[in-house]
C-alpha cells in the first residue's frame, strides 16, 4: 500500500505565542473546501501552486530541528492551511506516530468539512483556532461559497466535545461584507450566547492593499470573479 502524504503548501518555523503557548512550526495544508472573497491564500485551493508532499517520518525529519524549543516553551505544530482538515487521515497518523514527543499539536480550520475528518484528529489536539468567517447563514455561504450548516453544526459539535475552554474562535471584521464592523459586532454576540468565551476579534487588511500573489493565486481569483458574475 502506498504510503500517505501530506500536502504542503507552506511552512513556518519559531512562531511566538501565535497559535498557542510557546514557540511553534505552522504547517499550511493545501486545498480548501472554501471560496472566501478576499483569501489570502487562493492558491492553495487546489494545489496548483504544487505543494511539496510529506510521508509521516520526512515530516516529522523536517520540523524536529525545534523540538527542545517545542518542549521547554509548550509549544509544538499549528495545522493550518488551507484547510487541514481535508488531510485529517494523514494528520492523524501523524499526531499518534509522535504523540509521546511531549510537543502540543494545534489545529486551525473552518470546520466545513464531513464530520468524521474532524472526528479523525480530536484525539490528538490541545488546542483549536476556528475560523467562523460570518455567524450569518446568507452572509456566510455568499462570501464563502460554502455550506453554513455544516460549519455550524462541527462548531457545536467540537464544543461538546472537547469543551469551549479549548477553542479560540476567531471572529474577523472584512472589509466590505461587515461595513461599519457591526455584523463583526453581532457575530461575536451570537458566540458568547453559544457560550463561547474565548474570541479573537481581527480585521482584515484591505484585499486592495494586498502584496502581490502568485500567478497560480491569480488565476483562482479570476475564476471566481467570473463565477461572482
Ligand atoms: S478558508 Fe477561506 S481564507 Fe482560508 S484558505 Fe480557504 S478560501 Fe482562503
Amino acid at each position: 500500500m502506498e504510503e500517505s502524504r501530506f500536502s504542503v503548501l507552506a511552512m513556518d518555523r519559531l512562531r511566538m505565542t501565535t497559535d498557542g503557548d510557546g514557540v511553534t512550526t505552522l504547517i499550511c495544508g493545501m486545498g480548501c473546501p472554501l471560496r472566501c472573497r478576499f483569501c489570502i491564500n487562493p492558491g492553495s485551493w487546489d494545489g496548483s501552486v504544487g505543494g511539496k508532499k510529506f510521508t509521516t517520518e520526512e515530516l516529522y525529519e523536517a520540523v524536529k530541528i525545534d523540538s527542545l524549543y517545542y518542549i521547554t516553551t509548550g509549544g509544538g505544530l499549528m495545522f493550518g492551511g488551507g484547510e487541514p482538515l481535508l488531510q485529517s487521515g494523514f494528520l492523524a497518523e501523524f499526531m499518534d506516530r509522535y504523540k509521546d514527543q511531549g510537543w502540543n499539536f494545534y489545529l486551525e480550520s473552518s470546520l466545513n468539512v464531513p464530520r468524521q475528518n474532524l472526528d479523525d484528529v480530536i484525539p490528538y489536539i490541545h488546542e483549536y483556532l476556528i475560523d467562523t468567517k460570518d455567524m450569518d447563514k446568507e452572509r456566510y455561504e455568499k462570501y464563502t461559497g460554502g455550506d453554513y450548516d455544516r460549519f455550524y453544526e462541527n462548531l457545536l459539535y467540537l464544543k461538546e466535545k472537547v469543551g469551549q475552554e479549548k477553542i479560540v474562535v476567531r471572529v474577523p471584521s472584512i472589509p466590505f461584507l461587515h461595513g461599519s464592523g457591526e455584523e463583526a459586532k453581532q457575530n461575536g454576540e451570537k458566540l458568547k450566547e453559544l457560550g463561547f468565551t474565548r474570541l479573537d476579534f481581527l480585521t482584515y487588511t484591505n484585499p486592495e492593499s494586498r502584496k502581490d500573489i502568485s500567478e497560480a493565486a491569480r488565476k483562482n481569483l479570476e475564476i471566481l470573479a467570473k463565477r461572482e458574475q
